[in-house]
């Protein structure tokens, strides 16, 4: 390993220059300098990477925030995109999101999570007595996501998966679940 565990944060943002505002050298001081765990580097690494596709240098991007919240990863963002590539970047932070329900936060492992007296994301080594929270087996990692389409709001339904790191759509009635 590199560096120290501390760094991570500035490797991050040294290799993405660009979606961050660093004033002067100060990486840290950047706005939308990560807020979380150690864990999720290498999945804001995958965002990053992701939203320089989608930007392709044009328009402007800025992180606002990056941060945990709840367990799971947020993201806020400002600028002024092209609406195929805001559809894009978008979907670009939802797989992020989704993706570190399922990465624990201290050491990027599988985790899941969990709950007590506040929610975290963590593996089974980092769960610190905290017990899984308990989702009806079909309905892990679903997601309901609003998007703008022919300028309307449409809803979808979709469920992540960790292996390909992707969404796949699936039929809200497939998860209504016999009592
Ligand atoms: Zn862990």
């Amino acid at each position: 390993m590199s560096g120290s565990i501390g760094n991570w944060r500035v490797e991050l943002i040294e290799a993405h220059r660009d979606l961050f505002a660093p004033p002067c050298d100060a990486a840290l001081a950047a706005q939308g300098a990560p807020e979380c765990g150690p864990g999720w580097h290498d999945l804001l690494n995958r965002l990053c990477v992701r939203i320089r596709k989608a930007t392709r240098a044009e328009g402007t991007f800025k992180f606002n925030q990056i941060r945990e919240k709840y367990g799971t990863l947020r993201v806020y963002w400002g600028g002024r995109l092209s609406q195929e590539a805001t559809v894009q970047v978008e979907e670009a932070i939802a797989l992020a999101e989704a993706r570190s329900a399922t990465c624990c936060e201290v050491c990027g492992e599988p985790g899941r999570l969990r709950g007590g007296t506040w929610l975290t994301t963590r593996c089974a080594a980092h769960a610190a007595g905290q017990a899984p929270i308990e989702v009806k087996p079909g309905l892990e990692n679903i997601y309901i996501v609003g998007y703008v389409a022919d300028d309307r709001t449409q809803i979808s339904c979709r469920r992540y998966d960790r292996d390909t790191d992707t969404f796949t759509e699936v039929d809200p009635a497939s998860l209504l679940v016999e009592e």
